[in-house]
């Protein structure tokens, strides 16, 4: 089968001819259907994020069809066949350990990343173990169900750790592709009120089409000065959860300062920077909660697709195109993600 493939780190990606996977017992093949080109991926082809073992497929947002195995149906009432539409959980995980049978498989010491650890979707067959495959409610298409396997679920995974409740507030701080999925997630799941806060008002328009309050900050202001306008904004103490998606020390005590008393913060942005902060005057005093949030689960997979099902989700404006399973054209789109162009995301169907 064609699979396009990370030969080298620094070099582009290739088109390769590899044996179609032999699922093992516990495991099922897919046929590849959609994969999303993520940020990521252009990580893993730089050396920013290392990777396994050379010659890797990369892609983690796919969705596709069984060809061989079984998977159980979302009620579990039984178990389905060949021609299943399913989207990949990104972490191959044991299912046998404390942390897998807890619903917290992201720290199953045997989990592998589909794309990083093990060959991802960039191919036109995947194995994965048939855990890992939940079924796609009919309404939803191979492209939208694949992007919702990364930010859309690391999002809901933030709003859920956050114990995000009917009726409350949110800011969300960062609307990029993680963003735009909190503030509609926020909203389905019962916010009174969502405040997107960024620094570029194109983005902010977008995030207020999808029902958010636009709180712009200027490029040089300070965190004390970003969470002052998003208090003022909200004509109160500030907010009850604020996500942060970001992951710069600024942004970070921004969406901490932007918490009324006992508010709780999701930090789910990554950098390498150090953060620091007045534990006292920013935490302590006000009792709030700062909560660290990491990759998402099996049951926030569940959970949105029961949301987008309902027609509570929409992915018209993301997914911004379809390109051919070629080396060539994915390397360009990653190239153009490194100059921080084009749409919002393309998905290649094979
Ligand atoms: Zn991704
Ligand atoms: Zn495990």
């Amino acid at each position: 089968m064609k699979a396009v493939q990370l030969t080298e780190i620094g070099s582009p990606l290739a088109d390769r001819e590899v044996p179609i996977p032999t699922p093992s017992s516990n495991e099922v093949l897919v046929k590849v259907r959609a994969a999303g080109i993520c940020r990521s991926d252009l990580h893993y082809r730089n050396g920013a994020s290392p990777v396994g073992t050379l010659p890797l497929t990369l892609g983690h947002e796919v969705a596709g069809e069984v060809v061989d195995g079984v998977v159980a149906a979302n009620d579990s009432k039984e178990m389905l066949g060949p021609g299943t539409r399913v989207c990949l959980h990104y972490l191959c995980t044991c299912g046998a350990c404390a942390y897998c049978r807890s619903g917290r498989e992201q720290f199953c010491r045997r989990a592998q990343m589909i794309g990083k650890h093990r060959d991802g979707g960039y191919a036109e067959f995947i194995a994965i173990p048939s855990r890992s495959a939940v079924p796609i409610p009919d309404p939803i298409s191979f492209e939208h169900a694949a992007v919702m396997m990364c930010s859309t679920s690391t999002a809901v995974h933030a709003l859920r750790k956050a114990r995000l409740t009917a009726g409350e507030t949110v800011a969300v701080v960062g609307t990029g592709g993680l963003g735009m999925s909190a503030v509609q997630l926020a909203l389905a799941m019962g916010a009174i009120a969502v405040y997107a806060l960024d620094i570029d008002s194109g983005r902010l328009e977008t995030a207020a089409g999808y029902g958010a309050v636009p709180v712009r900050v200027p490029k040089d202001a300070s965190p004390s000065a970003a969470a002052r306008l998003l208090r003022e904004a909200t004509g109160g103490d500030g907010v009850d959860v604020a996500v942060e998606l970001v992951g710069l020390p600024r942004t970070i005590c921004t969406a901490i300062g932007a918490l009324r008393p006992c508010g709780r913060a999701a930090i789910a942005g990554i950098g390498d920077e150090p953060t620091s902060l007045h534990v006292y005057r920013e935490i302590i005093g006000a009792e709030r909660e700062v909560i660290g949030v990491s990759d998402h689960t099996l049951g926030d997979i569940e959970y949105i697709l029961a949301l987008a099902d309902q027609g509570r989700l929409r992915f018209d404006e993301v997914v911004t195109g379809t390109v051919p399973l070629d080396a060539g054209r994915i390397n360009a789109r990653l190239d153009e993600m490194a100059q921080f162009a084009g749409g919002v995301r393309l998905v290649i169907s094979p």
